[in-house]
C-alpha cells in the first residue's frame, strides 16, 4: 500500500506543484466519484489536468524526482477507483492534449480527446474505419490502452503508431507492432508510460454511408447497453465461445444488487451504480457474479475494468 500523506502534507505537495507547474489545474483531495463514468471512488491526493506537453513533463519529472506515486487516467469510463481513493498524484490526460492534425487518410490526435469525437472528425472528413467508435465514451488514450473495440471494430486495425512520454518526460514513437495489440489488451497496460497521441491509418470513404453506419451502431448501443444509469461499461472481458450477458442471466444474477450495485437488467455484462454505490458493493458483486458462473459453467470470468486506489 503505498504511503498516505497527512493533510499538511498533501498541501505542501500541492504548493510544490504549483511553482513547478504554472497555471497547473490542480484540486487536493479530489472525489474519484466526480471523475468516472460510475460515479464511485474516493478521493485522489492530488489530481492534475495538464494543459499541454510541457505541463505533463513537470508533472511527471516531479512525481519521479519526489517520489510521489503516479497514476494516469483519461475520461475514468473503465475505472473503479476504490473507496479511500488513490495516494499521490492523478494525472488525467484531456484537454489541452487533445490536438489533431489530418494529412490525406491519417489522423494524427491527441490521447486527451475523446473517442467518440474521433470518430466523427472522421465521418466528417470522408474518412473510414472508425464508425465502430462513435458510442465508446473514453478518451483515445483510454483506448490505446485498452485496444477498446466495438461492432467488430477496433484500436488495433487503424493504429499506425503512438508517441509516448517515458517517466523522465522523454519521448518516443512506439510502431503497432510494438503495441502488441490484442483482445482488450496493449503493452501499454502496467507500462508506466503516458500515451501522447496517436497515428490513425484510415480509408478513403463516403461521408453519408459512415454517418449512417454510426447512427445504426448508436441505436444498437442504445437498445443494448444501460446507458441511462453509471457504469464503467463491461466489467469482464469475452471468454472464448461464451457471452458474458447471457451467461450472468443464465446464472440466475440480472438484476442482483449489493448496496447500491446492480447487475443491469438491460446486459447483465454491466454492473450500474443506482445511487449511492461504493467500490466495496461492486468488487462484492463481482466476486458473486463470478463464484455462480464457477459453479455453474465451470467458467473464469476474468475483469476488463481497471480498478486503482485504495480499499
Ligand atoms: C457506457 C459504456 C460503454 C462502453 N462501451 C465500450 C465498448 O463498446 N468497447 C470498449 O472497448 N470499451 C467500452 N467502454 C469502456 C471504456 O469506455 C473504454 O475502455 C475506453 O477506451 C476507456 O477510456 P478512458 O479514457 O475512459 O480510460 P480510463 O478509464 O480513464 O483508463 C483506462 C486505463 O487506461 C489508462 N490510461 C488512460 N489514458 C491514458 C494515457 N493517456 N496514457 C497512459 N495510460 C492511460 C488508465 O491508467 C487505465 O489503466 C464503455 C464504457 C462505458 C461507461
Amino acid at each position: 500500500m503505498a504511503q498516505a500523506y497527512s493533510r499538511e502534507r498533501r498541501a505542501v505537495l500541492a504548493e510544490q506543484l504549483r511553482e513547478k507547474v504554472p497555471g497547473l489545474e490542480l484540486v487536493v483531495d479530489a472525489p474519484m466519484s466526480e471523475h468516472t463514468s460510475f460515479h464511485i471512488g474516493g478521493p485522489a491526493d492530488i489530481l492534475a489536468a495538464p494543459a499541454g506537453e510541457e505541463a505533463l513533463r513537470r508533472l511527471l519529472l516531479w512525481a519521479r524526482d519526489g517520489g510521489v506515486p503516479l497514476t494516469v487516467i483519461g475520461r475514468g469510463t473503465n475505472l473503479l477507483v476504490r473507496d479511500r481513493g488513490v495516494r499521490g498524484l492523478v494525472v488525467r490526460v484531456g484537454q489541452g492534449l487533445d490536438g489533431t492534425e489530418v494529412s490525406d487518410s491519417v489522423i494524427s490526435a491527441g490521447a486527451g480527446l475523446p473517442l467518440a469525437e474521433l470518430s466523427r472528425l472522421a465521418a466528417a472528413r470522408g474518412l473510414a474505419g472508425l464508425a465502430w467508435a462513435c458510442g465508446i465514451p473514453g478518451s483515445l488514450g483510454g483506448a490505446l490502452v485498452m485496444n477498446a473495440g466495438a461492432y467488430d471494430g477496433e484500436m488495433k486495425d487503424v493504429v499506425k503508431r503512438v508517441e509516448v512520454m517515458r517517466p523522465d518526460g522523454t519521448r518516443a514513437w512506439l510502431s503497432a507492432a510494438d503495441l502488441d495489440f490484442a483482445y482488450r489488451h496493449s503493452a501499454l497496460q502496467g507500462a508506466d508510460l503516458v500515451a501522447l497521441r496517436a497515428e490513425l491509418g484510415l480509408k478513403p470513404g463516403d461521408r453519408s454511408a459512415i454517418e449512417a453506419e454510426m447512427a445504426e451502431f448508436d441505436r444498437r448501443r442504445a437498445g443494448s447497453q444501460p446507458l441511462e444509469l453509471p457504469s464503467a461499461g463491461s466489467v469482464f472481458r469475452r471468454p472464448p465461445n461464451h457471452f458474458v450477458g447471457p451467461t450472468i442471466t443464465q446464472a440466475g444474477l440480472r438484476g442482483a444488487r449489493i448496496g447500491g450495485a446492480q447487475v443491469s437488467e438491460k446486459h447483465a455484462g454491466f454492473i450500474v451504480n443506482r445511487g449511492g454505490a461504493t467500490a466495496g458493493d461492486v468488487l462484492e458483486l463481482i466476486e458473486r457474479i463470478r463464484a455462480e458462473v464457477k459453479a455453474k459453467f465451470n467458467l473464469d470470468l476474468v475483469q476488463e475494468i481497471r480498478i486503482i486506489g485504495e480499499g
